[in-house]
């Protein structure tokens, strides 16, 4: 296995003064980094009857799609605000400052289907926590949340005491 968080490049202060952003887009390039990382982030789902993969957009919808169509289950998009073409549930969340919205459409998911979420990083817990409660309520059962990293030191998790939370790489 080699050594995936090195092909991960982190860029201080974008978008913003205090943040450093883990730019994937060098460990996409990488044709046997994306192989380890979407194996990875497929593996502990095969075995479990998995119905849908939802993916947040817009870095959720790269991995997503991949784990869909590995497990032989359906793709859901969770899209941001007026992209969605029929009638849609909104989740809205907190941010830093004010507020953001993803929406669903409503007959995405059916009650009982068996759903795991994907995104690619999850940081404070927020957009996720927001998107499983909404497919929650929307009769499914949520089987976990997956992500290719983690930044523990912001404990995204403790948001999502409730749910089964996946990550491959951990900072
Ligand atoms: P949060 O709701 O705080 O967990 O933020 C998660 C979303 O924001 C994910 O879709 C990430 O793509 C993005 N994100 C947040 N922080 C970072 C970061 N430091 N580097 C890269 N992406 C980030």
């Amino acid at each position: 296995m080699q050594d995936l968080k090195a092909t991960i490049r982190e860029i201080p202060d974008w978008p913003k003064k205090g943040i450093l952003f883990y730019d994937l887009t060098t460990l996409l390039k990488n044709a046997s980094a994306f192989r380890e990382a979407v194996d990875a982030l497929i593996a502990p789902f095969r075995e479990r009857e998995i119905d849908l993969v939802a993916g947040i957009e817009a870095r959720g919808f790269i991995f997503a799609p991949i784990v869909a169509y590995a497990l032989r289950a359906g793709f859901v998009p969770v899209r941001k605000p007026g992209k969605l073409p029929a009638s849609t549930h909104r989740a809205t969340y907190q941010l830093e400052y004010g507020t953001d919205s993803l929406e669903i459409h409503q007959d995405a998911i059916r009650p009982g289907q068996r759903v795991v979420i994907v995104d690619d990083l999850i940081a404070t817990g927020g957009t996720a926590r927001a998107v499983a409660d909404i497919v929650r309520q929307m009769g499914a059962n949520v089987v976990a949340l997956a992500f290719l990293v983690e930044l523990e030191f912001l404990k995204g998790r403790d948001k999502l005491p409730d749910y089964e939370i996946v990550s491959i790489l951990k900072y």
